[in-house]
């Protein structure tokens, strides 16, 4: 699919109309990529996150993207992993509802860190095929609508998954 496509990196970096961020519940900011997100956006990212009133697991909230070169950051709240069959529901609600937000917001480029695959303990190589499978079914299901998403792995591992998934 040419409007899906892999790079490897900090998703800080990029320069789109919006980056995900793998939020808390609260919205108030915590390690990971949440963390560099509130670091490179600078304080007004947690002034106006602080009013959202936080975020329910699989659900998606926008915000303005400040100093960072994303014009907006949507915040959403992957499950923490259990084991349970609810958490491959939850982790495709976070793609769709971001992407949902994203059109939404008439946005037409957006980059996805690997959701709930760090401290939140999902497995890589499932959460790829979650996030793959996702991402895929809303571009063929939004074909008339231009929408290029980016699929950022931080690591090396990520990446390769990755790759395998874009070629299925
Ligand atoms: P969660 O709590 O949802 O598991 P984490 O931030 O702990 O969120 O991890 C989610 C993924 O984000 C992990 O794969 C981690 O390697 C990756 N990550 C961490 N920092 C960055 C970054 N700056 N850019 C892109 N991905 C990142």
């Amino acid at each position: 699919m040419e409007n899906l496509k892999i790079i490897q990196g900090d998703i800080t970096k990029l320069t789109i109309d919006a980056i995900v961020n793998a939020a808390n519940k609260s919205l108030l900011g915590g390690l990971g990529v949440d963390g560099a997100i509130h670091q490179a956006a600078g304080p007004q990212l947690l002034a106006e996150c602080r009013q959202l009133h936080g975020c329910e697991t699989g659900q998606a909230k926008i915000t303005k993207g400040y100093k960072l070169p994303a014009k907006f950051v949507i915040h959403t709240v992957g499950p923490i992993y259990s084991g349970s069959k609810q958490d491959i529901e939850l982790l495709k609600d976070c793609y769709i509802n971001s992407l949902d937000l994203a059109k939404d917001h008439n946005l037409h480029s957006i980059a996805f860190p690997a959701i709930s695959t760090g401290a939140y303990g999902f497995p890589a190589a499932p959460a790829a095929h979650i996030a793959f499978t996702a991402v895929r079914n809303w571009l063929t299901e939004h074909s008339d609508y231009q929408m290029k998403i980016i699929m950022c792995a931080f690591d090396a591992k990520t990446a390769e998954l990755y790759r395998t998934e874009v070629k299925k």
